[in-house]
């Protein structure tokens, strides 16, 4: 055998290797991308879980449910720890307490869920509205979101149960009462079904 021809690869040989090379990474990156997504969305549905866990223990001690920014304290308290409060997929963590939209007043009087010592079942406490895929961009100090990629929430009920809703069937309705506010009315809640069939 002649060993002077035995040099190593060619140039087209390695340009070779690295076009396939790049198709792989190309053909894997959709695939580890949903792999993700999939990984964030259990986390978060464990968040959730723990949530309402958390809600439960809330509803013991105190005898109804908490206000919003007093129950996000309570939880960083009792956990000494924001994990439970943060979603995986949160572009922005650091921005606020919680990366969660907890409830604040209900249908069909837009009380506010605080004092309340029960609700229905299928009330949605918790709202996670970052599995959408929204990129937020910054412009000052007002935050846009693009639209979504993926078209579902996850929400925590007060059953317990975490779901994923699709986003656009989640109505937004104003709330009557001299400042300008919405309020979300999701599906499998009573009023939910009521407001669809005015
Ligand atoms: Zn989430």
């Amino acid at each position: 055998m002649n060993q002077s021809t035995r040099r190593g690869f060619t140039l087209l040989e390695l340009l070779l290797v690295l076009v396939i090379i790049a198709l792989l990474a190309a053909l894997l990156f959709p695939v580890l991308q949903a792999a993700r997504k999939q990984a964030n969305m259990a986390a978060c549905t464990g968040n959730l879980r723990q949530l309402s866990m958390a809600y439960g223990m809330y509803l013991q001690d105190y005898g109804s449910y908490p206000e919003q920014i007093r129950f996000v304290r309570w939880v960083r308290d009792q956990r000494h720890s924001r994990a439970v409060l943060t979603c995986p997929e949160d572009p922005d963590p650091s921005s606020a307490a919680s990366s969660y939209t907890y409830r604040t007043v209900l249908p069909p009087d837009f009380k506010p869920l605080a004092q309340r010592p029960e609700v229905d079942s299928s009330t949605v406490l918790v709202d996670c509205p970052n599995h959408l895929g929204q990129q937020v961009s910054r412009h000052g100090h007002a935050r846009q979101r693009a639209p979504a990629s993926y078209p579902y929430r996850l929400v925590l009920r007060a059953s317990g149960t975490v779901e994923r809703i699709r986003d656009d069937r989640i109505q937004r309705v104003l709330v009557p009462g001299p400042k300008l506010r919405h309020a979300l009315l999701y599906p499998g809640e009573a009023e939910y079904r009521l407001a669809r069939s005015q």
